[in-house]
């Protein structure tokens, strides 16, 4: 999508009720920054207690420049240039995946690293179960992945998405003991997963194996709405440390509506949005890097400005995004809180799920993810279930008309997903993310 028709997009979303204050909820451990190693360009964290220092800021590889936004090809001059200039700036880490650019964005990894010293930077992809169709498949992918990225170990390696269906499949395959015996070969140094689900199957996954790190969605808008913080501190009483993605809400927190642009203008001229969201997951001690796709060489302009002279979040900032947050919530689709009241459904149905996925959604316009990961829903849990009993309305401290939420985002699936696109990869376009 277009940068200026995604702001259009984010701009024309519906209200939302007030929330508790950032400055009350993340203050805690959100002004330490001592932690913050400075030096000759972004500024880093140490791993844990090792020598490992990784830069603030990570390259996320999954919407690199294109000549054609609607293929998967990248374009290379405009790429070269931007990996050469986040090397120079000591952002060293590089965030790809096996179906990013329909399998180009991990080949791209290959041929543009593959110059600097191996140790010189970090590497990392992920696996993803459901390409499998049974165990020995997973050897496949992951020979592809070092073949593609001409390499023979991963820094970083995660399983890739867990949510229910796929923590059930990766438990079906065998996934983390296939990838703890590459790191025993010296294949993988790091072992974690990415997550997109409720803190309550974190809760299983973390006791289930010994990790090394998790990458969560980590905004300051999901912090609240979508449980973000439960996570956070779940990660960090385990003592896992956390990789940030999503930390612009799919770009929507770059572009924020003019309201909640004007409040951060004020405070801070001349900064951009992008960079408050930056401060605020920054300025968490236990986060290890924040990852940003970066389409355009300006993004990566802006991010180096913000990660080399890093300033975590004041009392006083808090307060200004209390503010600014606020205002952009007027905005979103469905004024859901994921407080869940509503539950549970007699019909099964996953509300507060559903109206996360939809709010995504619309922010981020990218109707293959919100299909994708609506159809990890079990059958029995879909709004196409919802009998319209009412049960749930009662409930709502919203006042959320639930029956006629859900009817609407139904509509709007079927009308979707009867579109026949043979795209692999998603058209998602040049957010700044
Ligand atoms: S109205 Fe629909 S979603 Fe709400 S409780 Fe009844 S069946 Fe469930
Ligand atoms: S009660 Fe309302 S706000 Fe709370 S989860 Fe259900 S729909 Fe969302």
């Amino acid at each position: 999508m277009k940068r200026r028709d995604f702001l259009k997009s984010a701009l024309t979303l519906a209200a939302l009720a007030p929330l508790t204050p950032l400055a009350a909820k993340a203050g805690a451990d959100g002004d330490k920054s001592s932690d913050l190693l400075s030096g000759k360009g972004v500024v880093r964290r140490r791993y844990k207690e090792t020598a490992m220092t990784v830069p603030l800021l990570g390259f996320g590889m999954m919407r690199l420049p294109r000549k054609d936004p609607d293929r998967p090809e990248i374009d290379y001059a405009v790429a070269r240039k931007m990996f050469d200039r986040a090397m120079a700036a000591g952002c060293n880490y590089f965030d790809t995946a096996y179906m990013y650019h329909a399998g180009l964005s991990e080949k791209c990894a290959g041929e543009l690293l593959s110059k600097y010293p191996r140790d010189s930077y970090y590497l990392v992809s992920k696996m993803p179960a459901w390409f499998a169709r049974k165990e020995a498949d997973l050897e496949k992918i992951f020979s592809t992945q070092l073949a593609r990225c001409k390499t023979d170990y991963f820094d970083f390696y995660m399983i890739h998405s867990l949510g229910e269906a796929n923590w059930k499949l990766s438990q079906k395959f065998r996934v983390y003991e296939f990838l703890a015996k590459k790191k025993a070969e010296g294949r993988i140094r790091k072992l974690g997963f990415s997550f997109h689900d409720a803190p309550e199957l974190l809760r299983k996954i973390v006791a289930a194996h010994t990790w090394d790190f998790a990458q969560i969605q980590l905004n300051y808008l999901d912090w609240e709405l979508y449980r973000s913080k439960e996570q956070y501190e779940i990660l960090t009483k385990a003592g896992i440390p956390v990789i940030v993605m999503e930390p612009l809400r799919g770009g929507a927190l770059a572009s924020l509506n003019p309201e909640a642009t004007k409040i951060l203008e004020q405070a801070a001229p001349g900064q951009s949005n992008a960079s408050w969201a930056f401060r605020f997951a920054g300025s968490l001690p236990n986060v290890l890097t924040i990852l940003s796709g970066m389409t355009f060489p300006q993004h990566l302009e802006d991010n180096i400005r913000t990660f080399t002279d890093f300033k975590p979040l004041t009392d006083a900032d808090r307060k200004v995004l209390d503010r600014a947050l606020i205002a952009y919530r007027k905005s979103l689709a469905v004024p859901c809180t994921a407080c869940r009241y509503c539950l549970p459904c007699p019909a099964g149905v996953a509300i507060p799920t559903i109206f996360g996925a939809y709010n995504q959604y619309k922010i981020s316009k990218n109707k293959f993810l919100f299909l994708g990961s609506y159809r990890t829903l079990p059958e029995e849990s879909r709004a196409s279930e919802c009998v319209e009993c009412g049960k749930c309305a009662k409930h709502c401290p919203q006042h959320i008309d639930i029956p006629k939420e859900l009817s609407k985002i139904q509509e709007e699936i079927d009308l979707i997903s009867g579109k026949k696109k043979a795209l692999v990869t998603p058209p998602d376009g040049d957010l700044h993310v």
